[in-house]
């Protein structure tokens, strides 16, 4: 049995809620009150390795790393923008796949970008995180691990998290919610529901559990395209679930959960940033009272999508303006250190298929 294989058998606590590692406690022959030590270790004190957990005795330190597993994350690289302070991580997990975070730093706090999966499976065509299809899904456990290893290596408190990463969240359903019930504990993080935004490229059935799940968290559509022929073109998802019903259970979410969608809309010369787009664009989003958030496309070196230039954004912008829509230009964050969407994975990847040690590199890599 390989190393990745054992540690794929042991026990997965950081995925479990507090009942769940009280049995797993009682299961190892450990009092009650072990179960609080250890929630507090790992969602408090973010202890990255059970060595860290020193009000526990040397002997059930060395019986929990027999039996279970903390999933950590170990930093492979991290860049610092320049420009506006932002972060990105490269992680290495257990079984050795690479993922990628991002803390942005804005005024109101800081804001973790995390991924819910190994690659990712939709396709969308302008994006890099896609390219190589899905591996596999994460643990709640190991999305937690993306924000605590952020906040602790940092040093800075995170006080929002977007799972707008690689992958999609409502593709990795049960870990997702797992994830959201944890990371708003009042006995861990804490953080507050509101605070966290769910980006999808419209899975209905997700949308509508999720919807039922009573969580105060924002959902994020990824819309990109106002028509149902112009979104199948960027989007191969739109054939599975098409836009009627998208936005038909985005609605249903606002209804249900109080709580307005937003609508990101990444602009494509060409394809979707036309003034006939943005009056179809209005006339979507003005009847849930969506927020709309433009994001000019990263080009992705593997596909030849362009953005359109900065004035014609700001018309598109100020088309949806003049329509009642409120609408965003995303600030683009950390551009200097390689785009959004799994650029910086790709290139990782890349780069370890064919130098993996590029002596320029290295710098840079913890
Ligand atoms: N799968 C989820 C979350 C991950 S993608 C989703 O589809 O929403 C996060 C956001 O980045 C999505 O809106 C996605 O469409 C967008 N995105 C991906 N690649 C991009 C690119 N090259 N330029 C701009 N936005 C991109």
């Amino acid at each position: 049995m390989t190393m990745e294989e054992r540690q794929g058998q042991k026990a997965d606590l950081k995925s479990m809620s507090f009942d769940e590692l009280a049995a797993f406690t009682a299961s190892i022959g450990e009092k009650p009150y072990r179960t609080g030590q250890l929630f507090d270790w790992m969602h408090c004190h973010l202890a990255g390795s059970f060595d860290e957990m020193t009000s526990l005795s040397k002997a059930l330190r060395a019986k929990l790393k027999e039996e279970a597993s903390l999933q950590s994350a170990e930093p492979v690289q991290v860049l610092t923008s320049a420009k506006d302070g932002t972060k990105k991580y490269l992680f290495r997990l257990g079984d050795g796949s690479v993922i990628e975070s991002v803390m942005m730093p804005y005024h109101h706090g800081n804001t973790v970008c995390i991924s819910s999966q190994v690659g990712c499976a939709m396709g969308c065509r302008f994006c890099a995180s896609t390219i190589g299809g899905k591996v596999r899904d994460l643990s709640a456990g190991e999305m937690l691990e993306q924000v605590y290893r952020i906040q602790a290596l940092s040093g800075e408190r995170v006080g929002g998290v977007v799972v707008m990463g690689t992958g999609e969240p409502l593709d990795n359903y049960d870990a997702l919610v797992r994830f959201i019930r944890l990371i708003t504990d009042s006995r861990g993080l804490n953080l507050s529901g509101r605070s966290i935004t769910v980006s999808t490229c419209g899975i209905v059935p997700g949308i509508r559990a999720l919807a039922g799940e009573n969580l105060p968290v924002t959902l994020a559509l990824s819309l990109h395209a106002p028509t149902q022929e112009k979104r199948e073109r960027l989007m191969p998802i739109a054939r599975k679930y098409d836009l009627q019903s998208v936005l038909d259970a985005c609605r249903d979410y606002f209804e249900t959960t109080g709580r307005r969608v937003t609508f990101e809309y990444a602009l494509v010369e060409g394809e979707n940033d036309s003034a006939a787009d943005a009056a179809a664009l209005a006339r979507l989003a003005g009847p849930m009272g969506a927020h709309v958030n433009l994001i000019p496309v990263n080009p992705v070196k593997e596909r030849n999508y362009r953005r359109p230039d900065r004035s014609h954004v700001e018309a598109f912008k100020n088309n949806l303006a003049k329509q009642g829509i409120n609408a965003t230009i995303r600030r683009e964050m950390g551009a200097d250190i390689s785009g959004a969407c799994g650029q910086l994975r790709r290139g990782y990847l890349d780069r370890d298929r064919q130098d993996p040690l590029r002596p320029e590199e290295t710098e840079e890599t913890i």
